[in-house]
């Protein structure tokens, strides 16, 4: 058994609000969205934290940013914009040690964040 929430959510024993899966990477919208689009983007294979990232997985790494980029065009934010984010580790507010990219968008995202 892992305590990792979203190895869960990708084996279907917890509910996620799926936008895009394929045999590498699911995107599902953040159960507490912080933008009118709020979805995080993961590799299906678990890594922890972005310093747990190795050269090997660089090919999946681009792969999530690529996925959020397609996710954020077709929901019609190519134009006015949209942030892709990756905690790492506590003090960047890190909760889930599962890697994945914030995709937000549909609000004006102030900066610095918080
Ligand atoms: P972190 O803080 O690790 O960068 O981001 C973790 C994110 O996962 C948070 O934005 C949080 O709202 C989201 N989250 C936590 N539990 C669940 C869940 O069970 N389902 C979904 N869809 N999102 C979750």
């Amino acid at each position: 058994m892992s305590d990792d929430l979203f190895l869960k959510i990708i084996a279907r024993e917890i509910p996620a609000d799926i936008v895009y899966e394929d045999d590498e990477v699911l995107a599902f919208r953040d159960i507490n969205p912080q933008a009118p689009l709020h979805v995080l983007v993961i590799p299906k294979r678990r890594i922890p934290t972005l310093n747990d990232v190795e050269e090997k997985d660089e090919r999946l790494v681009g792969r999530l940013l690529n996925v959020a980029r397609e996710i954020a065009v077709d929901a019609g934010y190519a134009d006015d914009g949209y942030r892709v984010v990756m905690n790492c580790n506590e003090a960047a507010g890190q909760t889930v040690f599962h890697i994945h990219l914030h995709l937000l968008a549909g609000r004006a995202l102030t900066w610095p964040p918080g």
